[in-house]
Parts: C-alpha cells; structure tokens; sequence
C-alpha cells in the first residue's frame, strides 16, 4: 500500500490537489482541487450520477440549499445530537475526538497517542456540536442564527411532497443530490479524507415499509460493486456492519462500504435504513403530513428510506490511491494511475514525435482538437517521446496518440495517414488510420485494447 505522503506529494506536483490557501500558510483541513483534480472529482460524481440517476428509471435529481431553516436541524436531531466526545490536554493545549484516540498524535515527540506520554493531561471527554453556526441578514442574534448543512440528506427529505408530487412518483423511488456538506470535526486529517467542508453523494431511497431490509441488501450489493467497476480492487474493499450501540439514533441497520487506505480501513460510504425517522419527525416539526398514498391499498403510508451515502472526496482519494502503482521501465522507475479511463482526468495526449516538423506540429493540433470535442484531451510538445509517456503515465493518461514522419509523409515517402496508439498499462503501441482513430477510440475507452489489438497488431513493445 501506497503512504500518504506520496500521494499528498504527486497531487501538488501533478496539479491534482492544493492546500487551501497556501501562500498565506494553509487553512487546517482545507484543499483546493486543481486542473487534473477537479477533472477527476467530476469523473466521480458524473459516474455516479449517471449510474444512480440517468441510468435507473426510479431515480430523480435534486439540488438544495446549504442554509436551510434552522428547525430542520431540531427535527432531524442534529442540534441535539450530531456531536462528538471531545478532551483537550491541558499540557499542550492539543484537542482530540475521545473516541478516535488511536488516530490521532500527540503534538509532543516523539510522535505517540495523546495521554500516552508523561506530560500528557486530558480533560473529561465532553460532547462537541460539529454544525457550523452562521447568522442570516445583518443582526447577529439568536434569531438569526443558520447552520451550514452538515448533510444533504435533510434537503431531501424537507422536499419529499415537492419531488414526489410534481413528478408523480411511485413507491419505491429515489432522490440523489450531490453537494457540500460543513462539519466543524475535531480532528481532520489524512488529506482529503476527513475535512471540515466536503462534498457528499446522497440518496434517499423511499419504499413500502416491510420491503425495506430487502432494498437495504440491494442497495449493499449495488453499492460495493460501483466501486469495483471503477478499478478498486476487490481486496482493498470490504463491508462492515455497525454494532448495535454503535448505530445513530435514527437508524435499524447500517453497514459502510470500507476501504483500505493508507492509514487503515476506514469509511468510504454509509448505508443506513433510516426508517421513517426523518419524514415523521419533519411532520411532526412542521405541522405538514408528509405521507404517500398507496393506490393498491387506498392507504396512506409513511415510506421507510434506505440512504446510501458517499463521499465525493473520499470516492476520488480512494480512487487515486488504488490508481497508483510504480514498475521499472528500462531500468527507470515508472510512477504510473491505472484508472479506469472513465475516472481518468485526462483521456488523450496527443504528441507529436518531431516538433520542428511544422507538417507534424499542425496535423497533432488538428488531431488534437478534433479528440477534444469527444474526450478530455492535451497537446505536449515540450520534452522528449520517453518523457512525455512517463508524464502522462504519472497523471493517469489511459492513451496517448503520436503523430510522426510517416503520418504525414516526406520528401522520400507519402503519407500513410497513420498515428501510433499507445497504452499506459501495457505500453504496447498499435497503428490505426487517422480516419479511424474515432471508432478505435471509443473501443479502447470501452476496455477493448485485445480486440483492438487482433485487429491491428501490436507495432512495439
Ligand atoms: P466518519 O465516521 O468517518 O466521521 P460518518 O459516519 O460521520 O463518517 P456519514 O455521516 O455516514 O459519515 O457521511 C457519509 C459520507 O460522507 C461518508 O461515508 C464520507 O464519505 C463522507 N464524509 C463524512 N464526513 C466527512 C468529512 N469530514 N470529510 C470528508 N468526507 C466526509
């Protein structure tokens, strides 16, 4: 397993991820996305999206607001419950999740669990509320006080009559929404996987109550293979089922899809039967009756919901780091993401192989241009052929497209319109006629290099 550290590193260096406001020192927890990183969240959250929405005929979208009015939090029992054990150490003025002791160091050295040395001097655990507290309009007062969301769940379940009746849906259907999420949590850390502002990938799933444990092991099932489908490993995945004291106070049953990152196996998605917990509670605390009625049986019900509930960020870190692999080349080392080329920030380099050539320099760019329309594609012109593959291979790049002399003919040859396709995992590289570039394309995008491959052979190693 890859350390952190080396991913922390490649991100910065590669234009994936940045610390938040860097130049003034950093802002604790907080990361900026760049080019190639944001590229990749998006991939993220597009396949999600297309698999849990576009792709199902039960599912719908929804886009909510961050602020929402502050009942919501009573009536979904965040204000009285979404916290956390806290201690400070009176010694070094450290403060940490009581219940997560084991993950977290001391800031005296060397480096061990707070409490574990001497000096240490933790205070009684005490519970800490993780919403953050803003105000709305200009008077800072109690009654004006908002909360940024710390889930987009309750934006769903405050629209369920909304939703529900403008697009006639019948039971069992969902909503998904993908969007930022605030916790003020204790102790952040490991890199973008536990921040106090995040983006999360919701569903809330509504169904028959009594058919609810089934949609629950349907929704584990489908869940655990989305992120093998994208490349993760099936060793470095695993379910575990919360405990029964360890459950939320809204839940039957939970399991969370977990994976093994760097740091151990920790949470990369929770999948929860909330009951009917939220819709009553929001009935109870709006005074709106908040039921479905069920045309079979002319009676009205409260739905049970099962919620699958994902990290963007986490998604991505974890695809990164499944991604990353080192091999030799040539007696180099080779630094090399093997993601899946849906996930994959860039698709296509297109290179040429002389840059003096101004017959190559055009012919790329056009090329180039013409790939772009259809796959997120790049020009490189700057170092040599090697060079170029070992940087495209370091951001994950699943093809790259040389244009050379032949493609383009000389005094002594005439073109024979060819390119040299090559594959990051293999190396092997291909030829294909320009005019066909597309279709082959779309085919090695599918997985298709062995087939493409029969087709037309394999030019070098
Ligand atoms: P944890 O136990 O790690 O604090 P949680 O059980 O509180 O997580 P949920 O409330 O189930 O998390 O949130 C659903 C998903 O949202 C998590 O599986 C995770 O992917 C993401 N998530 C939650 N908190 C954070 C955070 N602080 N930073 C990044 N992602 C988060």
């Amino acid at each position: 397993m890859v350390e952190m550290d080396k991913i922390v590193s490649l991100c910065k260096r590669r234009g994936f991820i940045f610390q938040s406001s860097e130049i003034y020192g950093g802002t604790g927890s907080c990361w900026d996305y760049g080019p190639l990183g944001v590229e990749l969240k998006n991939n993220v959250k597009r396949a999600w999206w297309r698999d849990c929405v576009q792709n199902r005929g039960d599912m719908v979208g929804l886009d909510a607001s961050i602020l929402m009015h502050p009942r919501v939090w009573k009536a979904s029992g965040h204000l009285d419950h979404f916290t956390d054990p806290m201690v400070d150490c009176k010694a070094c003025k450290g403060r940490f999740r009581a219940d997560k002791l084991e993950d977290a160091r001391c800031p005296q050295k060397p480096s061990k669990q707070p409490g574990q040395h001497d000096a240490c001097d933790l205070t009684e655990a005490r519970m800490f509320n993780l919403m953050f507290k803003t105000f709305m309009g200009p008077v800072e007062d109690d009654a004006a006080v908002a909360y940024l969301r710390p889930e987009t769940a309750q934006g769903i379940f405050v629209n369920f009559e909304n939703v529900q009746q403008s697009m006639r849906l019948k039971l069992p259907f969902g909503i998904a929404q993908i969007g930022k999420s605030f916790r003020n949590e204790i102790t952040p850390g490991n890199f973008t996987f536990r921040t106090r502002e995040f983006e999360q990938m919701e569903i809330e799933f509504f169904v028959m109550p009594g058919t609810d444990e089934d949609w629950h092991q349907r929704w584990l099932d489908e869940r655990f293979a989305w992120y093998s489908k994208y490349g993760i490993r099936k060793e470095n995945l695993r379910l575990r089922e919360h405990e029964k004291d360890e459950l939320a106070h809204y839940a039957k049953r939970t399991a969370d899809i977990e994976y093994l990152f760097p740091m151990g196996w920790s949470e990369l998605e929770g999948i929860a039967n909330r009951t009917d917990f939220d819709l009553k509670q929001h009935a109870q605390f709006s005074g709106k009756t908040l039921e479905y009625f069920d045309e079979e049986s002319k009676q009205k019900v409260v739905p049970f919901v099962i919620e699958p509930s994902a990290g963007a960020d986490r998604g991505a870190l974890a695809f990164l780091v499944d991604a990353y692999g080192e091999d030799e080349v040539k007696g180099e080392k080779r630094v090399v993401l093997n993601f899946h080329p849906e996930l994959a920030p860039i698709k296509i380099a297109v290179l040429p192989l002389l840059k003096k050539n101004p017959r190559i320099v055009e012919t790329a760019h056009k090329l180039c241009a013409d790939l772009r329309k259809r796959w997120h594609s790049v020009y490189d012109d700057t170092a040599s052929i090697g060079r170029l593959y070992r940087r495209q291979d370091e951001v994950g790049t699943p093809f790259c497209v040389t244009v050379d002399v032949q493609t383009v003919g000389d005094d002594k040859s005439a073109a024979d319109d060819r390119v040299t396709i090559r594959d990051r995992d293999n190396m092997q590289q291909i030829r294909v006629p320009l005019a066909s570039l597309a279709t082959v394309m779309e085919k090695l995008m599918d997985g298709e290099w062995a087939e493409i491959h029969r087709q037309h052979g394999v030019t070098r190693g």
